[in-house]
């Protein structure tokens, strides 16, 4: 048979990597600090609570049927968490499902999505797959965004969509939220009519949001996810809008995109803010406590953080410091061979223990002595 599946499938597809992440072969690493999840599993009560839920539910939950298809109940107690109204709200399956459901929804011929790169690398794969062509705008040497630059390249480009982490990943920074406001303004008919997705994945670690501002901005969309804060397992996201907004938004999702254990699971921990809170506390310490340390090193670039991780660059080659701590146990996220990412590695923020660990394995293969 001469079945030809390069006949089939789109140039644009075949010219893409699928999404990896890289991991040496060998012994599993001891220490995860590579995918900026929490490195804490909620304490043992909520656990406790969870499992008890779960159990409840796989018990109650009808299985043979489909769950709630519009997440409803899960919706009324993110929009209580968030102040908004539920119809604000739209869940998914991790915020990645969000971002391609916005993609998908603007998606056509010569339609143009624009962000400041080096970013989440899912925003550009997410483009190139429905055909989108994506305009990365590099941000300055320190990782932070010349507004007046980005704003020019909106005005010339006509995007229908914007990205921006905020905190972005994974270089770490806030770009200044009078700048963000410059954009949403700039797209809101003055150069162009784009929304403007503010990716809020960080939020509990920068502290700052812009949900107070969704009623002066119609063009505003953020992304929040619980990835960060103890529960990449169960895949939720979601995507917070204008009533309008998230209507037409929703029109491109697919039913039951949320599965009824996910659901479940997430109603449980939004019960405990509290224990979120504290964790992050924790981790903005840590965050702090690291930073503050590498500032010791030479040979060595720390830029800034807001969120659960940090980004370094190495004088030497990324890719033999990033095999280097991986021999000793630590795997870190390697960026060395990524586009405005030279010898760069991002390191997730772990446990106090885990964090120490990390130090004084870079330590030993910068040659620092610990
Ligand atoms: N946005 C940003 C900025 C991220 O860093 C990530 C995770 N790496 C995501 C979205 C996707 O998160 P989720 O697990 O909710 O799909």
């Amino acid at each position: 048979m001469s079945f030809d599946l390069a006949k089939v499938i789109r140039p644009e597809v075949q010219g893409l990597r699928a999404y990896q992440v890289e991991v040496p072969p060998g012994a599993p690493p001891r220490i995860k600090l590579d995918a900026n999840e929490s490195p804490f599993a909620l304490g043992d009560s909520v656990r406790e609570e969870l499992a008890a839920e779960l159990g409840k539910a796989l018990a109650d939950v009808e299985l043979h049927r489909y769950p709630d298809p519009e997440a409803r109940e899960l919706r009324g107690l993110l929009a209580q968490d968030l102040g908004v109204a539920p119809e604000q709200i739209l869940a998914s399956n991790g915020s990645d499902e969000a971002i391609q459901m916005l993609l998908m929804a603007v998606a056509g011929p010569a339609v143009t999505i624009v962000a400041p790169v080096p970013t989440f690398v899912m925003y550009e794969i997410g483009s190139r797959v429905l055909g989108l062509r994506f305009v990365g705008v590099p941000l300055d040497g320190s990782f932070d965004l010349d507004g007046t630059t980005f704003c020019r390249v909106l005005a010339a480009e006509k995007p229908r969509l914007i990205f921006l982490a905020w905190p972005n990943n994974p270089t770490g920074g806030l770009y200044g939220s009078p700048m963000v406001e410059e954009i949403l303004r700039t797209c809101s008919g003055r150069a162009c009519d784009a929304l403007v997705v503010v990716d809020e994945a960080y939020t509990h670690y920068s502290g700052e949001t812009f949900l107070p501002t969704l009623s002066a901005y119609p063009n505003l969309v953020i992304l929040r996810t619980l990835s960060k804060i103890g529960l990449a397992g169960i895949r939720l996201g979601m995507l917070i809008g204008s009533r309008a907004v998230v209507e037409e938004i929703n029109k491109v999702r697919m039913p039951y995109n949320v599965n009824a254990l996910s659901q479940a699971a997430a109603r449980v921990v939004l019960r405990h803010p509290d224990v979120v809170r504290r964790h992050a506390s924790a981790i903005i310490r840590e965050r702090e406590r690291i930073l503050g340390r590498l500032r010791d090193f030479t040979g060595l670039t720390v830029f800034p953080s807001r969120a659960n991780f940090f980004l370094i660059r190495t004088d030497r080659p990324g890719d033999d410091v990033f095999r280097g701590l991986y021999e000793r146990g630590i795997l870190v996220r390697n960026f060395s061979r990524a586009p405005h990412l030279a010898n760069c590695l991002r390191v997730t923020v772990g446990t106090p223990e885990e964090n120490d660990a990390f130090l004084s394995a870079l330590g030993a293969v910068m040659g620092h002595g610990g």
